[in-house]
């Protein structure tokens, strides 16, 4: 069950650490063989390596696209040494027995971050490594293949310590490199489907590359990871971490939510922030100032807002992470911040602060995946945009300009809340949000009982919601929604249409006075 080492072949892009380990395996005596750049790099440090054209009697051709693509290179590789007729193959043709194979790829995913052309991308698909790993990972009951420099060390202890490769060892080594060739694969599927500017499942295949190992899960007693795919997108994934804590599985889920939010909103039209919990805003607003912004967010929601997410539409500033920071805040996030900003919130030790560079396109095109039980479910991201859609005025009573703009903001806002999803605003700014109940009334109800704990907590007179408008996330079924929302004091309504009862709707709206625009999109979020 253990597999001296006689031969290895080394084909390494990223050369770190290929060095030090080529010069111990060759002092235990294993025969190298490599190709062009490794086996220069190999030699000219001294170490004894044959060239893989030795082997293959081949010259590397067509600027490296053929180097080791050869029957004595994947035979050696794949020959099951317990088949006779494995052997015998390999005796005739003089195919030699390569037990252990060390590559990492061509670096596409650094290619496309870099922004290289489209020549220069398609150059950096290997052909010949992935073909290489795959053989080697497929036959690991006889060779050991190794995908991750950071993996050298490792080997090199179980040879000290067992004179080979033991068995379970070599079918670890195997499964993290069938991960890589899934992820390199899923990065190139990635890079063309955003080259076809076709946003098709068709296209692009699911995959990325275990970037980080977090601490637990959603809850301390699960696992979890955080995978990244090639995309350049700002976002969670791509910002640079200034300070702070490790993201935990959930900052991550709720820093995401916040900053495809506040990404809503054109920062050279208002300033905005968003505050979340738990994946759902417990306050947004647009302001004259990212503190104007932040202190009409937090009015919203107070209670809910302390440990929460905090997203900006712009660069921060002193004065909003003053106010940020007088309560607790598990993360912030925006597209900058000025150095007075970032001194201001060094003050908090913990406090994640992460700058994306920019904001997200609310527009753009990619796909979302979630996934269920024994699948995979993907679909293009809900990139529907208020101002893009053809509003009707259904009621007899028109909205008047605030009110129309209360209720463009609303539904923008809407889209980023757990359906059934019921937002409330007045003045840019939400003043209740009720997320994922299983009735639209209910989340109607809880909306306004916050808003209206808000006002007592805040020491005001009434409601914030009265004079409101509302957003609805889908067509309300039945009056009763929209007329909880009336009672709560708004005096618009938004919301897609679409029901059999709209007429039935639009009679509550006219009676109680109220003015509704139809959407005609909806904008449900599970
Ligand atoms: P080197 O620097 O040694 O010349 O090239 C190492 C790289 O070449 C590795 O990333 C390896 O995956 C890749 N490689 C090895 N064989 C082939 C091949 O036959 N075709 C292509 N396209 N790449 C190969």
């Amino acid at each position: 069950e253990i597999v001296p080492i006689k031969r290895a072949l080394l084909s390494v892009s990223d050369k770190s650490g290929i060095i030090e380990f080529a010069k111990a395996l060759a002092d235990k005596g294993v025969e190298l063989v490599s190709t062009g750049g490794t086996c220069k790099a190999i030699a000219d440090a001294g170490i004894a390596v044959k060239d893989v054209s030795e082997i293959t009697e081949f010259p590397e051709i067509m600027d490296g696209r053929v180097k080791t693509l050869h029957p004595r290179v994947h035979g050696g590789l794949l020959g099951a040494r317990s088949v006779a007729a494995h052997t015998d193959a390999m005796k005739e043709h003089g195919i030699p027995e390569i037990d252990l194979l060390v590559v990492n790829l061509y670096p596409f995913e650094e290619t496309i971050k870099k922004g290289a052309d489209y020549a220069t991308t398609v150059e950096n698909i290997d052909i010949g490594g992935p073909a290489m790993i795959r053989a080697s990972a497929k036959n690991h009951a006889f060779v050991t293949t190794l995908v991750d420099p950071a993996d050298y060390v490792d080997l090199l202890a179980l040879i000290n310590e067992h004179g080979g490769v033991p068995v379970e060892a070599r079918k670890g080594y195997a499964a993290k490199a069938f991960a890589r060739t899934a992820a390199y694969d899923a990065a190139i599927s990635g890079w063309f489907a955003d080259a076809l500017a076709i946003e098709s499942p068709t296209y692009r295949a699911f995959g990325g590359e275990l970037a980080e190992v977090m601490r637990y899960g959603e809850n301390p007693h699960q696992k979890a990871g955080f995978y990244k795919t090639a995309s350049t997108r700002p976002g969670v994934a791509t910002a640079t971490q200034v300070q702070g804590k490790k993201l935990s599985y959930n900052n991550i889920n709720d820093t995401d939510a916040a900053f495809e939010l506040v990404s809503e909103f054109d920062p050279s039209i208002t300033s905005a922030v968003a505050i979340i919990k738990h994946a759902n805003p417990c306050g947004v607003a647009t302001g004259s100032s990212l503190k104007d912004a932040y202190e009409k967010a937090l009015e919203c929601d107070p209670v809910s807002a302390f440990g929460g997410i905090v997203a900006l539409n712009k660069t921060l500033d002193a004065e909003a992470a003053t106010e940020i920071i007088k309560i607790f805040t598990e993360v912030i996030i925006a597209p900058d911040a000025t150095d007075d900003a970032k001194a201001l919130i060094a003050s908090k030790k913990n406090l994640r602060l992460l700058l994306a560079g920019s904001l997200a396109d609310p527009r753009e095109e990619s796909m979302t995946v979630k996934s269920v039980s024994g699948g995979l479910l993907v679909q293009n991201r809900d990139n529907g945009n208020i101002d893009d859609l053809d509003l009707k005025i259904v009621t007899k009573r028109q909205p008047s300009e605030q009110e129309l703009a209360d209720l463009k903001f609303a539904f923008r806002v809407c889209k980023h809340v757990k359906s059934n999803a019921i937002v409330y605003v007045k003045d840019g700014a939400t003043v209740g949000v009720g997320a994922g109940q299983m009735s639209r009334v209910d989340s109607a109800r809880i909306a306004a009982r916050k808003a209206e704990d808000a006002a007592e907590a805040a020491g005001h007179p009434e409601p914030l919601t009265n004079g409101c408008v509302v957003a609805s996330d889908a067509f309300f079924p039945f009056a009763d929604g929209l007329l909880a929302a009336a009672a709560a004091g708004a005096t618009a309504v938004i919301q897609p249409g679409g029901s059999m009862r709209d007429q039935d709707v639009i009679d509550a709206a006219d009676e109680a006075g109220l003015a509704m625009v139809m959407t005609g999109m909806r904008h449900f979020r599970h």
